[in-house]
């Protein structure tokens, strides 16, 4: 039996069209992008198309400004330490700000800087996970050198406001940077439109290779480079390119590009199928994240009176792949610090499962996950001592 795979917010399969253009570069075309010969040439081509595929995807002005990383993680990083670093070296300041939503790359690199002299603000969010512009407004300091808020939630696919945001910190003069990780190929994304200064992105949540990101650098915007070396990547990024990673997110972001209405009016009217069958078959549940502002294609949804990683393992039985509230969480008992701030009880994030669909799911699949998740669901409430003595209230 053939696994449904709900679970693209953790990784996407590599488009076809993107294995064909990655494997040249896999085999006879292996050239060094720095060889000045025609093998090196031959990369070094390729790797300028992947730079244009790219920046035409996000709307940078010049290919320029795009730099190839080794993945999400990495641009994260090399944004928020990157400008930290430099400014503090400039000027002495040394406040950052952040949510308490973003994903561990952001989170955790901001709380290693903690330890190295700098000081945070982690803006909290309302009910559906969006910070609040005032909180925004009331944490900016004379010392704070960056902003970076997530552009889309990878657990809640909650939509922040970048443009309003952008718009706040310009008038102070801040850069902001945000993680487009799970918007990219989903939302209208345009920097010149969000006013970004610095946009993180990855290959392997976009049907691309895993291991292959990009940095969005605005002309303009210095940063501190995080990996010292030779001179790749304009002195921004050192370390022999990863040209058949680099042409597959390049052919990664042109398919985006291209395909985004279907694969957004898909994605919508699966997940709403999804949404709808769910809460026609099963009683208590809740869906997390912003009803208005939300990406397409996850759904959130706590399940009470069910234990979250539980359901997870007895629906991998069954053969359907989703996730508790983040992949990275998984394996531990810790309810999801994005589930936290949200304001969701423990005893409903432990519940929680995401749904997140891609452009292969189909209508069968969403039918069979909708014919066995009520059952599954109602078998482990019975075995729910809370679940048996609310019912009783009930009656
Ligand atoms: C997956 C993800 C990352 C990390 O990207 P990698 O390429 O896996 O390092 C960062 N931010 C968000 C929002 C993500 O979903």
């Amino acid at each position: 039996m053939k696994s449904i795979y709900l679970d693209h917010s953790a990784t996407t399969p590599l488009h076809t069209d993107v294995l064909e253009a990655m494997m040249p570069y896999l085999t006879n075309q292996f050239g060094n992008g720095s060889s000045i010969h025609s093998y090196g040439r031959e990369a070094r081509n390729a790797i300028d198309t992947a730079r244009e595929q790219v920046a035409d995807l996000i709307g940078a002005k010049s290919p320029s400004e795009v730099v190839f990383t080794s993945g999400g993680t990495e641009s994260d990083n090399h944004a928020v330490k990157g400008l930290a670093e430099l400014q503090r070296d400039r000027n002495g300041n040394n406040h950052i700000i952040t949510s308490s939503i973003e994903h561990h790359a952001v989170l955790h690199t901001c709380q290693h800087l903690e330890k190295h002299g700098f000081e945070v603000t982690y803006l909290p969010v309302n009910r559906y996970g969006r910070i609040r512009l005032d909180d925004l407004r009331e944490a900016i300091r004379d010392t704070t050198v960056l902003i970076s808020i997530m552009h889309a939630n990878n657990e809640t696919g909650t939509i922040e406001p970048i443009e309003a945001i952008c718009e706040i910190a310009q008038a102070h003069r801040i850069p902001v940077h945000t993680d487009a990780v799970q918007s990219v190929g989903k939302l209208p994304l345009d920097v010149q439109k969000l006013g970004v200064n610095l946009l993180s992105l990855s290959g392997h949540k976009i049907y691309g290779p895993k291991g292959i990101g990009a940095l969005y650098i605005r002309r303009g915007t210095r940063l501190e480079n995080l990996i010292q070396g030779g001179s790749h990547e304009r002195n921004r990024r050192a370390g022999t390119e990863n040209v058949a990673g680099i042409v597959g997110l390049g052919m990664a972001a042109a398919l985006a590009k291209k395909n985004r209405d279907a694969y957004v009016e898909h994605l919508n009217r699966l997940t709403g199928k999804l949404r709808d069958g769910l809460c026609e078959k099963l009683d208590h549940i809740y869906e997390n994240g912003d009803p208005v502002h939300c990406l397409p294609g996850i759904l959130n949804i706590s399940f009470e009176f069910v234990e979250g990683e539980s359901l997870i393992l007895r629906l991998d039985m069954e053969g359907i792949c989703v996730s508790t509230g983040s992949a990275c969480t998984s394996g531990s008992m810790e309810p999801s610090h994005v589930l936290a701030a949200l304001g969701l009880p423990p005893r409903l994030a432990q519940g929680t499962a995401r749904f997140s669909l891609g452009k292969d799911t189909t209508e069968a699949e969403i039918d069979e996950v909708l014919e066995k998740i009520p059952k599954i669901v109602e078998q482990m409430r019975g075995l729910s001592s809370a679940y048996k003595k609310m019912m009783k209230r009930e009656m």
